[in-house]
């Protein structure tokens, strides 16, 4: 994400800080809402429907569930008519459904894609989880179907529109930090037995895909840059049954063209909260917790002054700010500050870090 000053501008205008104004101000409350139908429920499907729910242009009118009985009890708890509830075979029906505009794609990885483009042919604008799938050739067809369909395609890159991610990005933008040199960031945790994250077909890969994407996007968005060179290490240490497809830990690192230089890590063999590390020629700052729904702490020591701001906000903040924007980009026929083509980029530096690392995709 190239964050200019103007960017960050619109963004806190248009979507990022909406959740900071009162509803009944909110300039498109008289809108008609856009609503969502969400695809696969699961856990992050309950904080995107919260978070929907309290903004004041999104709505949740649709469900797609395997699971009947789950659909009906959400769909009850949610005002939904039984009528909107779909499973994964009779989806493309939802083409037929006036009260969707858009789908919200809360599968595991490597179905994203295959939603997208159905969604995309029912005339549905997109919402898409991260990361975006399990390929690049995926993330290409994902962005030529709503392209031929003229419908909007967003990913779900909550931190894109939080306040203290935005608040960082804002710091070096502004030159507080002075030239920024290096960063560091991780984020990992000790996955249980079972999860389809573990499964190279479902999930695409290992924790990289999963958590440690975040890392990866975050010095994209911290540098506003692209990385132009990256080497990896990937490990597995634990022979468990949980690593026998998508291994235990991967760390890169990436050089930038202005010469920035950052390192990453992730794992699923370990509990380790996100976080991120930028040092500069005037000072450095970091924040905790930066990829967590709620507990975010930045820090920083900069020429003249020390901040110390922790993030008040809770759950589901990011996912009503993420709701928000998306709707007012339909609304109002705009880009969407997260569009396919960023999640595409991650998907390519994915691809690099394993052929790096002597993983095959
Ligand atoms: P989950 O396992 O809790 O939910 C997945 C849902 O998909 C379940 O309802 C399950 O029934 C359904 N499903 C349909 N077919 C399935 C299959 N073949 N195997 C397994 N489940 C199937 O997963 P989750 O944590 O909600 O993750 C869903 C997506 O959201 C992933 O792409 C993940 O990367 C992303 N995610 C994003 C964030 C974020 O903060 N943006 C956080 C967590 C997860």
């Amino acid at each position: 994400m190239t964050l200019t000053r103007r960017d960050f501008s619109r963004l806190a205008a248009l979507g990022a800080a909406a959740h900071l104004i009162p509803a009944s101000t909110h300039a498109q409350s008289a809108q008609k809402k856009t609503g969502y139908a969400v695809i696969g429920l699961g856990r992050i499907a309950g904080h995107f429907i919260a978070g929907a729910h309290a903004t004041a242009n999104s709505q949740i009118t649709a469900l797609v569930s395997g699971h009947r009985d789950k659909a009906e009890k959400i769909a009850a708890e949610n005002n939904i008519p039984a009528s909107s509830i779909y499973n994964y075979e009779n989806f493309d029906q939802i083409a037929n459904n006036p009260a969707v505009d858009a789908v919200y794609v809360a599968l595991p990885n490597s179905m994203h894609a295959e939603y997208t483009i159905r969604a995309a042919k029912a005339g549905k604008h997109v919402l898409c989880e991260k990361p975006m799938a399990t390929s690049v050739e995926d993330c290409e067809k994902m962005i030529a179907a709503c392209k031929a369909a003229n419908k909007k395609l967003m990913i779900a890159y909550r931190c894109h529109y939080e306040p203290t991610n935005l608040r960082a990005i804002k710091l070096i933008r502004d030159g507080d930090l002075g030239q920024v040199q290096t960063i560091q960031s991780a984020f990992g945790f000790n996955i249980g037995k079972g999860e389809w994250r573990c499964s190279k077909a479902l999930a695409g890969g290992g924790p990289l895909y999963d958590v440690g994407i975040y890392s990866l996007n975050a010095c994209r968005y911290l540098t506003g840059e692209e990385p132009d060179r990256i080497a990896a290490y990937a490990s597995t240490i634990d022979h468990d049954g949980r690593f026998n497809e998508v291994e235990e830990n991967v760390s890169w690192t990436m050089h930038f063209p202005s010469g920035v230089v950052a390192s990453c890590s992730t794992t699923y063999g370990a509990n380790m909260e996100g976080y991120f590390r930028v040092y500069g020629s005037k000072g450095w700052l970091q924040v905790d917790n930066a990829f967590a729904y709620e507990g975010l702490h930045l820090r920083a020591q900069l020429s003249g002054k020390q901040l110390d701001e922790p993030n008040p906000s809770h759950d589901p903040s990011h996912f009503q700010a993420e709701a928000n924007h998306f709707s007012h980009c339909i609304q109002n026929n705009l880009e969407p500050q997260s569009p396919g083509e960023e999640g595409l980029r991650d998907m390519q530096y994915i691809a690099q870090i394993y052929r790096a690392a002597g993983i095959k995709a």
